[in-house]
């Protein structure tokens, strides 16, 4: 993890508790972090993680040795965090969470003022403040203080609850599944669903830094036991939720799974129609689905490179009030642009009501696509080459470059070629009105790729 000047990836610093994320590597980073933002008041706040109590003490100290006023939140899903910021006034945060990452692993987010995470120019001061040992230890008499914050979890469902017509969902009585990953879902998910009139059914709800249910990565191979629960009590909807409850996926009243765009696909239909013209921002590895809807709803939607910091920062300049990703991230600017699963329950609940429409019906109304993947292994050292290659050899067709190379057809069939950021691979994601069309997709630019390669390396 330290093997060059870089702490941060994607989402965060991530490592092995008490392996690559020991406590004294955590209270240096908290060190580097607090000297980074120059005293200030800073609210901390971690997930369910076996590690997370440790590793959270252990920031504490380096943030307080820098002379930052620690408000402790204590356990709370990512969002609540986040959303504490804003309406605290707060100079930012410190979250101790890995996620949807396994059990040993632990990470450490910052949040700026804003609520959204900082930016990698941002990362990069801290990074250098730690790599140069630049860490700040104040006098004695200037060494930060801790106090509770209390409430913050009641305070992010009521602020949920007003973008939605809560009444309206009241009069429909739904029947909820909630999948809580065994982590902090639990703590605002199930209350703010029974505050809109749902009976709610839980499963994987007690707090277990084990994770002993389920991975928690909600992907679609775990969540049979959802999908069962969802069919066998006769809900009307299942969500799960991943390990710091920011992004959410759904489960029909058929016990059906669906993946984050088409859920997304169904949030922007409704908020093009409600509120035309606007710009929707979603990472260049969504479904063209999103494409077909703002275009059906006089939307606009800017691609951006794949990650949730990046869609949030282009929200916000952009002055974009919707986001989505393809693995269950929904950004609703007016509530705050990060991603947010108890946000995006309460909007799709919300359009639920508003049509008195079962949710695979809504979502069968969306335009259909099949989706096939491939990889070919490449070299992690040709990545670059073959991408260059791959620009110049697909000049003049409909592409987007801005993460790899994605090509949309006439046929709406599309297909997206990135480089994996941690294996020696490039992913293939191809899009199809037909099976058998996205099959062909991922044969025909596997080939195209494999020769690329090969004239590189000879
Ligand atoms: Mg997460």
């Amino acid at each position: 993890m330290l093997t060059s000047r870089r702490l941060f990836g994607t989402n965060g610093i991530r490592g092995v508790a008490n392996k690559e994320l020991t406590p004294e590597l955590a209270a240096n980073i908290g060190s580097a972090i607090g000297t980074f933002f120059q005293a200030g008041n800073l609210i901390v706040g971690h997930d369910a993680r076996t590690s997370s109590p440790m590793l959270t003490k252990a920031v504490i100290s380096g943030l307080n040795a820098a002379g930052c006023n620690v408000l402790f939140a204590g356990m709370a899903p990512t969002p609540a965090l986040q959303y504490a910021v804003k309406n605290h006034g707060a100079d930012g945060a410190v979250i101790i969470t890995a996620s949807h990452n396994p059990p040993e692993y632990n990470g450490i987010k910052v949040v700026w003022n804003d609520g959204i995470e900082i930016s990698r120019e941002q990362e990069i001061e801290i990074e250098n403040i730690f790599f140069d040992g630049k860490m700040r230890y104040v006098e004695w008499d200037k060494i930060g203080t801790v106090q509770k914050l209390i409430g913050i979890i009641d305070e992010y469902m009521e602020a949920i609850k007003k973008h939605v017509d809560a009444a309206k969902i009241r009069e429909k009585h739904y029947h909820v599944v909630v999948d809580a990953a065994n982590s902090v879902a639990t703590l605002a998910v199930p209350k703010l669903l029974r505050d809109m009139g749902c009976k709610v059914t839980t499963i994987n709800a007690n707090i277990d830094g084990t994770f002993p249910a389920r991975p928690p990565e909600p992907r679609p191979e775990n969540l049979k036991d959802l999908a069962l629960t969802v069919r066998a009590v006769d809900a009307d909807l299942g969500v799960a939720f991943d390990g710091d409850a920011d992004r959410s996926i759904f489960i029909d009243e058929k016990g059906e799974i669906h993946w984050g765009d088409k859920t997304f696909a169904l949030v922007e239909k409704y908020f093009l129609m409600w509120n035309p013209c606007e710009k929707v921002v979603s990472p260049i590895s969504s479904s063209t689905l999103v494409k077909d809807i703002a275009d059906a709803y006089r939307g606009e939607v800017v691609w951006t490179k794949v990650g949730s910091v990046i869609v949030s920062h282009t929200m916000k300049k952009l002055n974009a009030r919707l986001g989505g990703e393809e693995n269950g991230g929904i950004f609703y600017g007016l509530h705050q642009a990060v991603r947010d699963g108890g946000m995006a329950t309460a909007l799709i609940l919300n359009i639920m009501a508003e049509t008195d429409k079962k949710l695979s019906q809504l979502l069968g109304e969306l335009p259909k696509y099949f989706i096939e993947k491939g990889k070919v292994e490449c070299p992690s050292e040709l990545k670059e080459k073959v991408l260059e290659r791959l620009i110049e050899q697909t000049k003049g067709l409909n592409t987007n470059t801005i993460d790899g190379v994605k090509i949309w057809f006439e046929d709406k069939s599309s297909i997206l070629m990135r480089p994996s950021g941690t294996e020696p691979l490039y992913r293939l994601y191809a899009e199809a009105k037909t099976k058998n069309r996205a099959k062909e997709l991922i044969n025909d630019f596997s080939l195209k790729l494999k020769r690329i390669i090969g004239s590189l390396k000879s």
